[in-house]
């Protein structure tokens, strides 16, 4: 699981590092924009995770 607002839509790489990616479920893909959704999600979850101490 990802956190990272920046990484790709199906696995937690980031667009620079991305390149074409296997991830099960998916297949091959490229670096796909995550949703609204998905980063607003990951954002609180970043900031549930790490910003409290
Ligand atoms: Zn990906």
């Amino acid at each position: 699981m990802s956190n990272n607002p920046a990484a790709c839509r199906y696995c937690p790489h980031e667009r620079r590092e991305h390149m074409q990616r296997w991830t099960k479920g998916v297949g091959w893909h490229q670096w796909t924009q995550p949703t609204q959704e998905q980063i607003k999600t990951r954002m609180l979850a970043r900031h549930a995770a790490g910003g409290t101490r």
